[in-house]
């Protein structure tokens, strides 16, 4: 683009000065911006043509105790609620005694794709036989996760089409969500394929449907717990189960169902320096993998008990990428007291089962909007430009004016602070 030529290659001040002096941004928004860096050597070795920090809040989610153990979960969100319903659903659960999770085994899979052979079968025979040798050059390849009890473990073939076949390596990746390790270790065996057995090699990269390194949660509560005004606990209970069918029957619906869920999900991920694209596309994945997309989570009633579980891979690191650079992370990670990855993924599955069960509990009950309402007023009287003293009053004045809108927002702060000047 004309004027912004090797922006890549500018200082950060010269990539101010460029925004600028091509009308892009004015004095103040550049202060601004300015303002807002505070790691500016960091930012600049992470990303390309960095220019500033974008920062989102973060609170601390309560009373989740998971296997036994009380944890405080720290959440990244711009979404006002996230963090408040997903106290309240973990609150429900401590008092019914806790989540239990399971997390089997945390295996990631990378992906070798073989183009143009004549016979698949002749091909998954060679390649078969030569497991042991394959296996061995891809741990070679990344030999310290060997020496922390890591590396290759299997490999599989799976037919794509009449000239495609995909290799599918699985790697114990320990630590680290190990992306960059497995890539480099798909690297070394694709090279070997291609020249040991003479196949043609379109492509090697790891998979993001992280089918081998799945966490479930699940908890019970009693139905008396879940009573709320004039509504029994077991009405209550029925109609969550009730709406955890309609996710499993109808994508429309499914999607909100899991947009909830990632709601809290993707709040941990963030929080905790991972990558959540990655968690966000293996999910998704796993929630068509039977051919319609579902909700990922299920509850039911049993016993006088309304039931919850949840199943997702969560190919999460405490370890790798980013986490050992941003200092924000390691914090939470101290806040969390978390020791290793498999105990990180165990929180993230019952954070995403708590915000569900908050979800249902208040779209069955109350509807979502009630509880809500507070929350959004607040977002919009802040777009309006209150101050923080001012937001008590903006609020009460527009709950009492039943008006929900920006519009509105800006009017109830102006008349606020007309009012104030006279007084
Ligand atoms: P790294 O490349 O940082 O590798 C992990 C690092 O952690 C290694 O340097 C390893 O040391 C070190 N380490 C220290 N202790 C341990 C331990 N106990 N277990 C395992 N490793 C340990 O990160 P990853 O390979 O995990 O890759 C994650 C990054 O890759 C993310 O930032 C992600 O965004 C990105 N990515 C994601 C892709 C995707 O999802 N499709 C594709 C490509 C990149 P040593 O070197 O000594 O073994």
């Amino acid at each position: 683009m004309p004027g912004f030529e090797k922006f890549y290659e500018k200082t950060l001040q010269q990539r101010w000065e460029t925004l600028q002096q091509q009308g892009v941004l004015s004095e103040e928004q550049l202060c601004y911006l300015k303002n807002k860096i505070y790691a500016p050597d960091l930012g600049n070795s992470m990303i390309e043509n960095y220019i500033t920090d974008y920062t989102l809040p973060e609170g601390i989610s309560f009373h989740y105790l998971i296997d036994g153990r009380n944890y405080l979960v720290p959440m990244v969100t711009e979404e006002p609620s996230v963090i408040a319903a997903s106290s309240h659903g973990a609150r429900m659960v401590q008092k019914a005694g806790g989540f239990k999770t399971k997390v089997e085994q945390r295996l990631m899979i990378g992906q070798i794709v073989i183009e143009d052979f004549q016979d698949y079968a002749d091909l998954k025979r060679q390649i078969e036989k030569e497991q042991t040798a394959i296996l061995k050059v891809a741990n070679e390849a990344h030999y310290s996760l060997v020496t922390r009890g890591g590396g290759a473990r299997w490999l599989r073939c799976r037919q794509l089409a009449d000239d495609l076949m995909s290799v599918d390596l699985a790697v114990d990746v320990q630590e680290a969500m190990g992306a960059n390790m497995l890539n480099t270790m798909l690297e070394a065996t694709a090279d070997y394929i291609q020249t040991k057995l003479a196949s043609k090699v379109l492509m090697s990269i790891l998979s993001n449907f992280a089918t081998e390194c799945l966490t479930t949660a699940e908890c019970s509560l009693p139905l008396s717990a879940l009573t709320k005004g004039n509504l029994s606990g077991k009405e209550i209970g029925q109609k969550i189960v009730q709406a955890s069918r309609v996710a499993q029957l109808d994508p429309y619906r499914a999607a909100t169902h899991n947009k909830g869920i990632m709601n809290g999900i993707d709040a941990v991920v963030l929080a905790t320096g991972n990558d959540w694209r990655a968690i966000e596309s293996g999910a998704h994945t796993f929630a068509v993998k039977n051919g319609q997309y579902r909700g990922l989570s299920q509850w039911e009633i049993d016993d006088h008990h309304l039931k919850g579980r949840i199943e997702l891979p969560l190919p999460v690191g405490r370890v790798g990428g980013s986490i050992g650079i941003v200092p924000l992370v390691k914090i939470n990670q101290q806040i969390m007291n978390v020791r290793s990855a498999r105990e990180l993924q165990s929180i993230i599955a019952s954070v995403g089962l708590s915000q569900n069960l908050a979800a249902l509990y208040t779209l069955t009950s109350e509807g979502i909007q009630r509880g809500h309402m507070r929350l959004q007023l607040k977002s919009l009287a802040l777009a309006a430009g209150a101050k923080t003293a001012e937001l008590k009053q903006v609020l009460d004045v527009m709950i009492k004016k039943n008006e929900h809108n920006l519009a509105a927002a800006k009017e109830v702060v102006a008349e606020i602070r007309r009012k104030d000047q006279n007084e």
